[in-house]
């Protein structure tokens, strides 16, 4: 059964619409489950009603058009109770109704199961027969095609819906995802892709249909070649047999049809990578129908195939990403190198179908100032090259190809927006005070020396946190020493007095280096950060050095630590850093010994503060993490996102705890975390006492806005009344009341 499930599975994921995906449904699993009919009924929450939208069984006309109102016939009763239905005898049962227009004949078998996504029902599946009675391995079967089916049938009803966007009268048909980084961006679709993934691989059309054959041709070549080679080099180590599954690459890699569909698909209008993934996939559906288990998991091989082909296609590709003059960014995973190829004054949006909003691509486009959407699961990349996009990074929300009325809504909030970020650019050269006095300086998070302009022209006192990793991310290898020391001289001088708080390199989790691979299964709960840099000494002494070196003079470099999660490494870290002080000394650099900090992201931390307190300096608290570790929610899971939320009462109660214990030893504490970019926390965060902010740049107004419109006394009484709500949601809707009050409302809305 798990093969005909998988088989399933794989040719509905590979369908072009939802249409043709629940086409597939009905017919595999009337034939998989032996029954007389199999139909699938979809929610129509506007009408709020079940619309039959494919069968297997009942009439054909029927489709589209026969539907039951919410409360009508055993379907509403599989929806309503949310479990399966398993009746001998249909007829029998109270809400039995009967529709004249299926065609439905006299059925008295019926089972039907909910298909839940994210804990909606998005539909109903039914198989009747007209004499067998279901069993519980039916049921079980039936509900285990439903749930797999679930997140495909919702990824396919939002790609059918984009053919149907630009007749949507009201033009508001929308993907959500979530908000990744706020602002609102138009502009045209550009999809990156990873290497060698044929299901990410869009359509796209082509001008020289001719230099896309010879594309292909020469990818089909190559990947010839390297069978053949491979299949040289395996000959002495397998026998016969085993060799068999060469030849049979070799001979699906000559077949003709291969050859000649893909070309076809070409002269269609689609580009080499996208015809040859329209033709593989053709190809493994055929295998994939095949009862004979062996002949099936041929369709595996052929994808396989695909793929290397694919790779060479993409090796050879000479053609240079073309960005047009408003790109928005799409993909199923974009990363943080993805993004900062992209050439900064054309980005006008990023949309990821994955991450959160606390994952780093966010963080980097909050950095950029560039409007962004995570986690917009639903998005159907493959289709949506070159489309007009419209980004809402307040709502988290993407339009495609968007009405015109749409369109000038979000033309009209998108220069309220540029007219308020221009009110407070005025704020810049003024000091962060609250309305009694209290000074709270406001750095900016950074790791990219793009940022440095934008940072001190919107008034940042200091750089609170620079990411370290990031320029190690966009090279090819470990930049060495001298390389680093530039980098980090240029940061130290631009700011110059004003402190920069230099993070040593936090890599791991979702920072990746592509030149270090880390394989885990919890990366987050791995190899990260200080864990890294202590067990290869040879790199952290690189950086040391490169760092203390570029601080020769200025006087302005703090050192931070990241992901302690034991007092031990503060002493070890601490150690490699006087040798390193020492050495450099004694060949007479003219350093000063900084003072050194750690972040506080690791729960185990918050009950140490008085024994780091005698170790450190100052304190960090890196919310992002903290709140990932504190909630147990992978701060990049889309599924988990709705979890994952700063003002969780827990997360209040831990840093209120920080900043009164690191008061008691005397120790400054400052919030570097998303969170202290968050206008209604920055109000709690004031109300805690903390010493100083560090946020993106561009979130930099926004934050000192809400400092010099509140007093420490008002920002204390309303922390004391956040500290006594069980429920973030009530915290959130409390602090944007006082926002409102405060006449800022602005700042959780979209526009002025
Ligand atoms: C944090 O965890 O809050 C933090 C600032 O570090 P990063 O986001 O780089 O993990
Ligand atoms: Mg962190």
């Amino acid at each position: 059964m798990l093969h005909t499930l998988r088989r399933i599975v794989n040719e509905v994921n590979e369908a072009q619409n939802l249409a043709e995906a629940l086409r597939i449904i009905v017919r595999r699993v009337k034939q998989a489950m032996d029954a007389d009919v199999c139909s699938v009924y979809l929610t129509d929450a506007q009408s709020a009603q079940y619309v039959l939208m494919a069968t297997d069984g009942l009439n054909p006309q029927a489709v589209g058009r026969l539907r039951l109102a919410r409360g009508e016939g055993l379907v509403s009763v599989v929806a309503e109770t949310q479990e399966p239905l398993n009746l001998a005898d249909a007829p029998a049962h109270p809400r039995f109704s009967f529709c004249a227009e299926s065609g439905e004949a006299p059925c008295h078998s019926f089972l039907g199961v909910p298909i839940i996504h994210h804990r909606q029902v998005m539909g109903i599946l039914v198989v009747q027969h007209t004499e067998r009675h279901f069993g519980e391995d039916d049921v079980s079967f039936l509900l285990t095609v439903a749930s797999q089916l679930a997140g495909a049938i919702a990824h396919a009803d939002a790609s059918g819906g984009i053919k149907g966007l630009a007749d949507d009268e009201a033009g508001g048909r929308h993907i959500d995802g979530l908000p990744g980084a706020p602002g609102v961006g138009l502009g045209t679709a550009v999809v990156v892709y990873p290497p060698a993934n044929l299901e990410a691989i869009p359509d796209r059309a082509i001008q020289d249909t001719e230099k896309e054959v010879a594309v292909f041709l020469a990818a089909l070549a190559a990947a010839r070649r390297e069978i053949k080679d491979l299949s040289r080099r395996m000959s002495a180590a397998l026998s016969r047999e085993d060799r068999a599954l060469f030849d049979a690459y070799a001979l699906m890699l000559d077949s003709r049809t291969l050859e000649a569909r893909t070309i076809e698909n070409i002269r269609a209008g689609n580009w080499a990578a996208g015809a040859l993934r329209a033709t593989i996939f053709e190809h493994a559906r055929i295998f994939d129908e095949m009862d004979d288990p062996y002949i099936s998991e041929r369709a595996g091989d052929i994808r396989d195939l695909g793929r290397r082909i694919l790779a060479h296609i993409q090796n050879n590709a000479t053609s240079q990403m073309d960005y047009p003059e408003r790109t928005i960014l799409v993909g199923e995973e974009i990363s943080v190198t993805e993004l900062s190829q992209a050439p900064l004054e054309r980005l006008a949006g990023v949309v990821s179908g994955g991450g959160s909003t606390s994952s780093h691509v966010a963080i980097l486009a909050r950095a950029l100032g560039v409007p962004a959407v995570v986690g917009a699961s639903y998005l159907p990349v493959s289709r949506i090259d070159g489309r007009e996009l419209i980004v809402d990074g307040y709502k988290g929300r993407v339009f495609v190809s968007p009405h015109a009325a749409v369109r000038d809504e979000y033309q009209r909030l998108a220069r309220e927006e540029e007219e308020l970020v221009a009110g407070l650019e005025e704020l810049s050269s003024r000091p962060a005070v609250t309305r009694d006095g209290v000074r709270v300086p406001l750095y900016a998070n950074t790791g990219l020396l793009s940022d440095i302009n934008p940072s001190l022209a919107r008034g940042a006192e200091g750089v609170g946190l620079y990411r370290t990793e990031f320029p190690f991310m966009m090279r090819q290898q470990f930049p060495g020493e001298e390389e680093q020391c530039g980098i980090y001289r240029k940061v130290l001088e631009a700011f110059s007095p004003r402190p920069v708080y230099l993070r040593t390199l936090d890599i791991g989790g979702d920072k990746v280096l592509p030149y270090f691979p880390i394989h885990e299964d919890n990366p987050f709960l791995g190899w990260r950060g200080i864990r890294v840099t202590l067990d290869h000494p040879e790199i952290f002494v690189v950086q040391l050095r490169a760092i203390l070196r570029a601080s020769a003079g200025l006087g302005n470099l703090r050192l931070l630590l990241p992901m302690v999660s034991h007092v031990a490494e503060v002493d070890q870290a601490r150690e490699i850093i006087m040798r390193v002080f020492d050495e450099l000394r004694g060949k007479g650099e003219p350093i000063s010994m900084p003072e050194i900090g750690i972040m506080i992201e690791v729960p185990s931390m918050l009950y140490q503060i008085e024994d780091l307190a005698s170790r450190v300096d100052f304190f960090s608290v890196g919310t992002n993490d903290l709140t990932q570790y504190l909630l147990a929610v992978d701060r990049n899971n889309t599924r988990v996102a709705a979890l994952y939320d700063t003002l969780h009462p827990a997360l209040l109660r831990a840093l209120a705890h920080v900043v009164l214990a690191a008061q008691r030893h005397d120790r400054p504490v400052s919030v570097c975390g998303e969170m202290a970019g968050d206008p209604a926390a920055a109000i709690l965060l004031l109300g805690m006492g903390i010493s100083s902010l560090s946020t993106t740049a561009a979130s930099l107004p926004r934050i000192k806005w809400v400092i010099c419109n509140f007093s420490i006394t008002e920002a204390r009484n309303i922390l004391d009344e956040a500290l006594l709500m069980e429920d973030s949601g009530a915290i959130r809707a409390f602090l944007n009341d006082r926002l409102d009050a405060a006449g800022l409302g602005s700042l959780v809305r979209a526009g002025k």
